[in-house]
């Protein structure tokens, strides 16, 4: 069995010239490669396998999961599912729902999609000062600063520079200044999947999980934040994710993104299962021996699955 994991997969916006997505059309020549060669996982014989650990008859077989609550997944993907009689599991971050906010990592999607790299990074260049750089990482950010200037610059040292490197306290309102200075608005209300379409994709088969409330790199947070984090997520997605088995998927991913106390929470508060990024299949060993880090290819690890 392998699970393939998707984040956005739309079609071209000429607003985001620059945004890095999964086109529709290559979505739909995928899911034919998928069942041409290895068929899909049914939701039957998924919960068979997460009840009493027992693998569908054939091997390598498919299942989708779609991280991150996109609008796009109920626009592009959800029919496209509906209309193939397949099902997928949604992995929803829960603080754009209860805080009404677009989450830091996406509106850094968004500035990276409407302008170009050099621009960016020279702007936050301009706002972020050394002491906004956690202690521990200044010498690798002076030593950053030198090779920008031998080598160049693009977007993926912009990212690098707000996903790494900026006291996280203090990016939100560095990524709204800079929004604020280029002029782009971010639009909260159409960036997600709204609340009641959710419920609409659970009604028409699909699998709505936990992805934590606000995003975070758990492994970065105390066991008692961690808690709070998937606590207030399944408190939130409610009955969304009541009457089946509760699922989890960690954040960016990774075995360094998560740790001990992540997965204690998780059995606490009576998480079935968890997938994590892993490019392996999901084997009888990983039901048997831990469930909470079941492993999942990216899409572009298969044919079609490159972004544009
Ligand atoms: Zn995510």
């Amino acid at each position: 069995m392998k699970a393939v994991m998707y984040h956005y997969v739309r079609s071209y916006d000429s607003t985001l010239p620059f945004f890095r997505y999964l086109d529709i059309d290559n979505f739909r020549k995928q899911l034919d490669y998928f069942k041409k060669e290895f068929g899909y996982v049914s939701y039957e014989e998924w919960q068979n396998f997460i009840e009493n650990g027992v693998m569908p008859n054939d091997n390598g077989k498919v299942i989708l999961t779609f991280d991150d609550a996109m609008r796009c997944h109920y626009d592009y993907v959800f029919p496209e599912l509906v209309e193939r009689n397949l099902w997928g599991i949604f992995y929803i971050p829960t603080s754009p729902y209860s805080d009404n906010l677009i989450l830091d990592v996406h509106r850094i999607h968004l500035l990276c999609g409407a302008f170009r790299g050099p621009d960016l990074l020279a702007i936050a260049e301009s706002l972020i000062d050394e002491d906004m750089i956690p202690g521990e990482k200044i010498a690798e950010f002076r030593n950053r600063t030198y090779t920008r200037q031998e080598n160049g610059a693009g977007v993926s040292e912009f990212k690098r520079l707000m996903n790494y490197f900026v006291d996280y306290q203090l990016r939100t309102n560095i990524i709204s200044e800079a929004a604020n200075q280029l002029g782009f608005v971010f639009k909260q209300n159409c960036f997600y999947v709204p609340l009641e379409s959710l419920k609409v994709m659970k009604q028409k088969g699909m699998v709505i999980g936990s992805h934590s409330h606000s995003h975070p790199v758990m492994s970065r947070l105390s066991a008692t934040e961690q808690k709070s984090e998937i606590e207030r997520s399944l408190s939130v997605l409610g009955t969304l994710v009541e009457g089946e088995h509760t699922t989890y998927c960690h954040p960016y991913g990774g075995f360094h993104s998560f740790n001990r106390d992540t997965v204690d929470t998780l059995i606490q508060l009576g998480v079935a299962y968890a997938f994590n990024v892993d490019s392996r299949e999901i084997t009888p060993e990983d039901y048997r021996d831990f469930r909470f880090a079941l492993p999942r290819f990216d899409c572009n690890l298969f044919p079609f699955g490159q972004v544009s």
